[in-house]
């Protein structure tokens, strides 16, 4: 029995919310609240007459706390579930502290506006001290550790497919296949095809950010940071064959280089394909990835929220998608003295997870890890007050959620190793 808040009604949530409703013993009633409220009440409707669960719609701008503490004390839930964008993570998390609820997302914070020059400043200390640029970074989160842990409130950050289930890999290689973990390598492949020239499989503002940051990966405890899409390697991954993949900076690794401990390197490969990357270097060439504000036509216009408003709606590509996604985690490292290798991944089918919940597999894959982490939370198997990363939770009752609930994994104990 429980009340559970869901902030944001977009690709993501949208699968996390049906999840939900298929387990309506835990998750007994539910209220999605979004800016755009009209999305809420489709799903609502969508949903009527498939589950028990009791299903209310709320408007929220979660980007005014206040606006959120007042929908959280009224509608006194167990845990909020914040699967609007980066951008409110922060604001939802001290809406929670102030309305004495527990927290959890998909990715970690960044800002909206890149410019402001509070923010910019200690970006620029942190690029520094830490040596990778990326916008986003756990420190903004992690500093709300101790307020957490007085409040005895949980907040999970990072419960998607990657973040999220690639550390309960991690957790779960250093609970059952190692002593000591030396390397891991992140590999996330999408094989799907939707036909397009160009499209982005979640949000585009955060995926382009993402994207066409410099890559970086820890080497010996210390980060390495190399221009965007300057690493390149092939790998032929089961379900999907050869792909070319990239190394990429990537949230998980951070908190992977403090929680696993020992580990000497830690990289993260994605796959893309030629028509994706020239699309996207012509895009950040001509300006259309900037996140500052430009005048046009006497109206102040952010470049890359016009491209956002160009591209296709990720939510959209769930019909024409064809094909599947791999994502998974190989180890090198030691067991009882001897050198050993492992990899655990999961195969999702797009075409499947259009015909299960109407969504491609991007979202599919982010959205059942959210609801899994939520019911872990809920169910008390995930508890204890702070603020912390899937690695550090038992990954045991996770990872078995997610047998059961559409991402089962494969294991590889031979696995060709990315060199
Ligand atoms: P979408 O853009 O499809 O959806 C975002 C939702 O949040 C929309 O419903 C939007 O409302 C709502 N929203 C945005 N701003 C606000 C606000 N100020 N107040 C209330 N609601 C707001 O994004 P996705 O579903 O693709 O992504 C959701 C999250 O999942 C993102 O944080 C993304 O980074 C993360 N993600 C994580 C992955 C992982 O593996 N860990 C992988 C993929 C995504 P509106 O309709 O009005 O715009």
């Amino acid at each position: 029995m429980s009340r559970v808040l869901v902030i944001g009604c977009g690709g993501v949530a949208q699968v996390a919310i049906q999840k939900c409703c298929q387990v309506d013993e835990v998750f007994t009633e539910l209220c999605i609240a979004s800016r755009t409220v009209s999305k809420c009440e489709a799903l609502k409707e969508k949903l009527a007459g498939k589950t028990k669960t009791v299903i209310t719609t709320a408007k929220v701008d979660a980007d005014n706390k206040d606006e959120v503490v007042a929908l959280i004390k009224a509608y006194k839930p167990d845990l909020v579930m914040n699967i609007a964008l980066p951008y409110q993570d922060l604001t939802i998390m001290d809406a929670c502290l102030e309305a004495g609820v527990n927290y959890m997302d998909t990715a970690n914070y960044e800002p909206e506006d890149t410019d402001d020059p509070t923010w910019r400043a200690i970006y620029e200390k942190r690029c520094e001290e830490k040596g990778f640029s990326a916008y986003f970074d756990y420190s903004w989160q992690w500093a709300y550790r101790e307020r957490f842990e007085k409040a005895g409130l949980t907040a999970l950050l990072g419960c998607g497919f990657d973040p999220g289930v690639t550390q309960a890999y991690c957790a779960y290689a250093q609970k059952h296949e190692f002593d000591t973990i030396d390397t891991i390598d992140i590999l996330d492949c999408n094989g799907g095809d939707h036909g397009y020239k160009f499209a982005t499989n979640f949000n585009p503002e955060v995926n382009l950010r993402e994207v066409s940051a410099p890559g970086s990966y820890i080497e010996n405890g210390r980060w390495v940071e190399i221009p965007a899409m300057s690493i390149k390697r092939e790998y032929d991954f089961d379900g999907v064959g050869r792909k070319d993949m990239y190394l990429l900076h990537h949230e998980e690794i951070e908190s992977l280089n403090e929680n696993i401990p020992g580990v000497k390197k830690i990289r993260f490969f994605m796959t893309f394909g030629q028509s994706y990357l020239d699309h996207m270097r012509c895009l950040e060439d001509v300006g259309m990835l900037s996140t500052s504000p430009i005048m046009f036509e006497g109206k102040e216009i952010v470049p890359i929220k016009f491209l956002k408003a160009l591209l296709p709606d990720p939510a959209s590509l769930g019909p024409r998608t064809v094909g599947k996604t791999n994502i998974g985690c190989i180890f090198t490292g030691k067991k009882n003295g001897e050198e050993k290798t492992y990899y655990i991944y999961n195969i999702c089918d797009h075409q499947e997870c259009y015909k299960e919940l109407g969504s491609q597999a991007i979202s599919y894959t982010t959205g059942v890890p959210a609801m899994c982490g939520a019911l872990m939370l809920l169910t008390g198997q995930w508890n204890k007050p702070g603020v912390y990363t899937v690695e550090e939770f038992d990954p045991d009752p996770f990872l078995a959620a997610l047998d059961r609930y559409g991402l089962p994994k494969k294991e590889s104990h031979a696995p060709v190793l990315v060199d």
